[in-house]
């Protein structure tokens, strides 16, 4: 198969959009499981209480399992809630439980309650070394700008931002960018958006190829150039406990998520093209 180049040190992404159904969670455990199918080591944190990356990877969730709740609210170390994900080699899970619904609430009186994921992320990379590195920390968020989020972009080094292409698109999106500019300058200077996937993409509509143009445009750096098609079989996989990877690895859905985690495996994580554009206009 595939191998993708192992970055030089580990890269951390939230997934994140406000927007509910625009694919985040999709997207997470898709490109988590392309990323280990070409070899890499790959921890997929589940930050959205309604445990839908779980559900996606096959990981047991009900009410009860250690998950990342105990971590961000308890200290649990997240080695021992983290599970493998039985069908991909390399793909770890931290899974979510309804529990992490209460959390939203809980964090807000906690000491350092922006920093609990991110100290507890470091602390977990910090314990391994050589082969067993994790090369991915993937983190799926909820459709909401609460403190999950917030911890899971303080977490984080880089942003994924999935658009749907629909209208609508991008109504909402600058102020997610504002968001995460208050979260560069407030919490955590290296935050960065370095990568956005157009999903659903239905190639047959105008209004599809309208607003990938648009976005194009305005993110001509981190604008993938592979988008994902509209998919049956990206839908019905996680009803199966499976991402499209597994569950029909020739479809035209599997093979977008492999061209997609193909080009991000292969980008730096360094700064994009048009952020340094920006900066030097300033
Ligand atoms: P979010 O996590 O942003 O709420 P999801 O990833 O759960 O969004 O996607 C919302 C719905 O759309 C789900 O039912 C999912 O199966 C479906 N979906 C996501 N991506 C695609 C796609 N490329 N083609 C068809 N259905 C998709
Ligand atoms: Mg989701």
């Amino acid at each position: 198969g595939v191998t993708f180049p192992r970055p030089a040190e580990t890269r951390i992404l939230t997934v994140a959009n406000q927007k509910g159904g625009v694919g985040k969670t999709t997207t997470t455990v898709n490109i988590a499981a392309a990323l280990a199918t070409g070899g890499l080591n790959v921890l997929v944190i589940d930050n959205d209480p309604q445990g839908n990356a779980s559900t996606a990877l096959g990981i047991d969730h009900h009410a009860g399992v250690a998950s990342i709740y105990d971590v961000v609210i308890d200290d649990v170390p997240m080695e021992d809630v983290i599970q493998e994900c039985k069908d991909i080699p390399g793909l770890l899970v931290a899974p979510a439980t309804i529990d992490l619904s209460g959390a939203e609430i809980e964090l807000v009186s906690m000491v350092a309650r922006e920093n609990r994921l991110r100290n507890a992320i470091q602390a977990y990379l910090g314990r391994e070394s050589g082969d067993d590195r994790v090369d991915y920390v993937i983190i799926d968020c909820p459709p909401s700008l609460g403190l999950l989020t917030i911890n899971a972009f303080v977490a984080a080094r880089e942003v994924l931002i999935p658009i749907q292409c629909e209208y609508y698109a991008l109504e909402g999106l600058s102020q997610l960018l504002k968001n995460i500019e208050l979260i560069r300058g407030h919490l955590n200077p290296d935050l960065h958006v370095s990568t956005i996937l157009l999903t659903m993409f239905d190639k047959r509509t105008n209004l599809a190829h309208e607003v990938a143009s648009e976005v194009r445009e305005h993110f001509p750096a981190e604008t993938l150039e592979a988008s994902i098609p509209r998919s049956v079989r990206i839908s019905e996989a996680p009803s199966y406990g499976q991402t499209v990877l597994t569950y029909d690895r020739g479809s035209s859905g599997a093979l977008a998520y492999l061209e997609a985690a193909q080009e991000i495996a292969q980008r730096a994580s360094t700064p994009t093209n048009s952020q340094m554009a920006s900066a030097v206009e300033k």
